[in-house]
């Protein structure tokens, strides 16, 4: 295995981002492959037993188990730095498993948390019941009111967690104020970025210091795989997440790893078109419901915000109808082409009814707090033509009179 011909790495970190999605991380083997090839295996033999004794004592470089590398992973999570900006990146089995890892491998009893009350609905369990099973105090602030998360630190706070915008309300926050205030503290910042994905928000180049993602969303971008990232330095990587998880194992099978890899390399057009396409049914949507929130909108309570970290307004609409559960359960059932999903970041556009489905693991105080109400759908925009979503939530809208 080795690089791509005549590209050393000094060379390919030049690589523009286009490129980079394309070819990043590409080592061949001696036949020559144009696509990256998969490699499903385990384990790794060796020429001699010193051989193996030597790559144990990490003396000589060279592959050793499938937990610890694997040639068609590694290539993903490089291509993934390359393209985040990160010097490091390690792949996970999914997008709470990288939440996971990224947090349990820094935090220990008696350390405290302070994360966005607005988060993914598995993200608030495990912010809420399950890291205090282990000791790990945690405070949940309002993410937009920067003052707040001041407020919050404590002498023993050793990481700030939060989404930007958030899942399903769109919530953004200030992430260079509330790196700051982490730093201030000590503290690290970890920054779920799966609505944004890199082409929308690089949270690294505003002061996070982790970046976590659910690839299964975005960056697989064909609802095929669960899969997940975590992204960092180089030194974080080796001495505190890789401390962590060589030995309880959250890897990415290979197989996902190179689905997401194919993938990378049309993560810009993909999310370029969905956010074009989410930007278009936005402002159709707006003159006809009662409330809607997106962050490319001017409508937007932070849309000044969302404009000075995002490049685009995102591929996720939320919308808020009056009339409760019945209503926006009603206009699901009357759509044609959008389909009814809790999956986002897919190639098809779906829609979903949050407080019943993706947020139906908190209570109904906690939906509250995160501005999920019965009325609000979340509606995760994808790459048909925008003109027949237009026309389906039109019909759809029709349909439960509006
Ligand atoms: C989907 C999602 C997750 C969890 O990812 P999985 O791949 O489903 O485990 C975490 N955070 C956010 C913001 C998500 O949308």
């Amino acid at each position: 295995m080795k690089r791509t011909t005549g590209q050393s790495p000094a060379h390919t970190s030049k690589w523009r981002p286009a490129t980079q999605m394309v070819r990043g991380g590409t080592m061949r083997t001696e036949v020559g492959e144009t696509s990256e090839a998969l490699f499903l295996t385990s384990g790794y033999c060796y020429d001699n037993a010193e051989e193996a004794a030597a790559r144990f004592r990490g003396e000589r470089p060279g592959m050793t188990y499938s937990r610890l590398q694997n040639p068609t992973v590694e290539m993903m999570e490089q291509r993934l730095a390359l393209i985040e900006g990160a010097e490091s990146a390690r792949a996970t089995a999914s997008g709470m498993a990288a939440m996971t890892a990224a947090l349990l491998c820094q935090l220990s009893a008696g350390d405290h948390l302070v994360a966005g009350k607005a988060l993914f609905g598995s993200c608030r369990v495990l912010v809420d019941s399950i890291l205090p099973r282990f000791g790990i105090e945690t405070t949940t602030v309002d993410a937009r009111d920067t003052q707040a998360w001041a407020k919050a630190r404590r002498p023993n706070t050793k990481a700030f967690f939060l989404e930007s915008p958030s899942n399903p309300g769109l919530d953004i926050t200030d992430l260079r104020a509330v790196a700051d205030i982490a730093h201030d503290a000590g503290a690290l910042v970890v920054v779920d970025n799966a609505f944004a994905s890199p082409i929308v928000q690089r949270p690294l180049e505003h002061g996070a210091d982790i970046v976590a993602y659910s690839a299964t969303k975005l960056m697989d971008g064909q609802g095929r795989v669960l899969a997940g990232a975590v992204l960092g330095s180089e030194q974080w990587m080796n001495d505190v997440y890789l401390a962590f998880a060589r030995h309880t194992g959250p890897n990415l099978s290979p197989f996902n790893a190179w689905l997401i890899l194919k993938s990378l390399e049309t993560l810009d057009l993909r999310v370029s078109r969905a956010c074009e396409n989410a930007q278009r049914v936005a402002s159709f949507l707006e003159a006809r419901v009662p409330r809607l929130l997106y962050p490319g909108l001017a409508s937007h309570p932070q849309h000044a915000l969302a404009m000075r970290q995002m490049r685009k307004g995102g591929t996720i609409i939320a919308l808020h109808l009056d009339g409760g559960r019945e209503a926006a359960h009603g206009l699901l059932d009357a759509l044609e082409l959008i389909d009814i999903s809790n999956n986002l970041g897919d190639s098809r556009t779906l829609m979903t009814h949050p407080a019943s489905t993706t947020h139906a693991s908190v209570s109904a105080a906690i939906q509250a707090e995160m501005g999920i109400t019965e009325g609000m759908l979340r509606l995760s925009v994808g790459l048909e033509d925008a003109d027949d979503l237009i026309d389906d939530l039109d019909r759809a809208l029709k349909a439960i009179g509006l």
